[in-house]
């Protein structure tokens, strides 16, 4: 049987789009993943994920991440599961930073309902934040978190209920000809054929292409720290602590009793995403551990009581790259999701396969989602 389209990668890119592709009926649908959706080396493989509006000065993906929450909450009750939980985001920073007067001046515009507080509200609002060198927070009461690797789970099941044949192998570009791709070459020597193809391998997407996306798209390493609170203490639990950032830190409340969640920024080498092994970094373990009693001094102390480590796959620009292949015309390229990727995958999803099957629903984004920048 031959595939009208095969999209490669079952995170958040590939599933999105595999679902939106067969939901348009235009195409007979193969999703392939090497590991499996959800899977816990991909970047969508962690337990949550943020959506907010919230995007400094760029208004586009502010844009998007509106039209996205309302597609997660419709999303979630066709598949009968919650993925999305409504939380909201406080930003703290001693003094407001220009990228969050760019949020409020855009979220303003787009008549968004945005807080600046002071310090003293941030402690009356939610007493176990101690604001310590704070001056300035932005709390944007409509964002949320969304449950990451079930999310590419329920698509990837959704896909198949929906038509869709869903195949565990690992697959590389196989044969080509009058610069069209003909088949893909499988591990097990097999080779898969089709009329498209969609590469939306994340991290991998450097080992696919090298030449042509070995300098395109990094991929560092990021070590998550949950932190179990102390028994019986739910004022670090969803919800009754908004997600949080500042400069090198942003973390959520503990969510189905996993721990409040920390993520420390830093680390520039590129991480294997295949081979490189996931034990959170004790300098990590530390920074985090020295912030939570900085800003949460009722969890000083508290153990670490899960880890996840990834890595992200971050284009210079930090646009995703959603684009043909420059030799092969049937070939898409859709990744580079640079920590922000996540969120927009119902949107994401239905504007990657319309580009598939031959329309461009938004002509004034192309430009931004391009390989080659003019
Ligand atoms: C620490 C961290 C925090 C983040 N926080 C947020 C956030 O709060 N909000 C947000 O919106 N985004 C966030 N992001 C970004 C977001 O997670 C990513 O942009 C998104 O998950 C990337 O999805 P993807 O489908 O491109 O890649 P992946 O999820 O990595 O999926 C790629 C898939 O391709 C498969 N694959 C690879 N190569 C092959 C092959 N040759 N053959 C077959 N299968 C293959 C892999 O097995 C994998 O399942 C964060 C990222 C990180 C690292």
């Amino acid at each position: 049987m031959m595939s009208d389209v095969v999209v490669v990668g079952a995170g958040a890119f590939g599933v999105w789009t595999a679902l939106h592709l067969v939901e348009s009926g235009a195409a007979k649908v193969t999703l392939l993943d090497a590991y499996g959706p959800g899977n816990p080396r991909a970047t969508s493989g962690d337990e949550t994920r943020q959506i907010r509006g919230g995007y400094g000065a760029r208004e586009i993906y502010s844009r998007w991440a509106l039209r996205a929450m309302e597609r997660w909450r419709k999303r979630q009750q066709e598949f009968g599961r919650q993925l999305f939980y409504p939380i909201g985001r406080l930003e703290m920073a001693p003094t407001a930073t220009a990228a969050m007067q760019a949020t409020a001046r855009v979220l303003d515009k787009l008549k968004v309902p945005i807080e600046a507080l002071t310090p003293e509200e941030i402690r009356k609002r939610w007493p176990q934040i101690r604001p310590e060198g704070i001056g300035a927070g932005l709390y944007e009461p409509g964002a949320a978190i969304l449950k990451a690797r079930e999310t590419c789970i329920a698509v990837a099941a959704q896909f198949q209920k929906k038509g869709g044949t869903l195949t565990i192998a690992r697959a590389e570009p196989g044969s080509a000809a009058s610069g069209k791709l003909m088949d893909l070459k499988l591990q097990d020597g097999g080779k898969l054929a089709a009329a498209s193809f969609v590469f939306a391998c994340g991290p991998w997407l450097r080992k696919l292409f090298p030449s042509l996306l070995g300098a395109r798209i990094a991929t560092p390493r990021r070590d998550v720290l949950y932190f179990g609170p102390p028994a019986g203490d739910i004022r670090f639990t969803y919800p009754n602590l908004p997600n949080f950032s500042e400069s090198a830190f942003y973390g959520f409340p503990s969510l189905d009793s996993r721990g409040i969640k920390i993520c420390p920024t830093g680390a520039d080498a590129n991480f294997d995403p295949d081979s490189d092994e996931r034990i959170a970094a004790p300098y990590q373990m530390k920074r985090a551990r020295d912030y939570l009693a900085l800003r949460f001094p009722a969890m000083r102390d508290q153990p670490i009581v899960a880890t996840h480590v990834c890595q992200l796959e971050n284009t210079a620009d930090e646009h995703f790259i959603i684009d043909r292949h420059p030799e092969w015309s049937n070939v898409w390229i859709a990744g580079g999701g640079s920590g922000h990727g996540f969120k927009h995958g119902p949107v994401l999803g239905d504007y990657i396969a319309r580009r598939v099957l031959g329309g461009n629903p938004e002509p004034e984004l192309e430009q931004f989602f391009k390989l080659n920048k003019a």
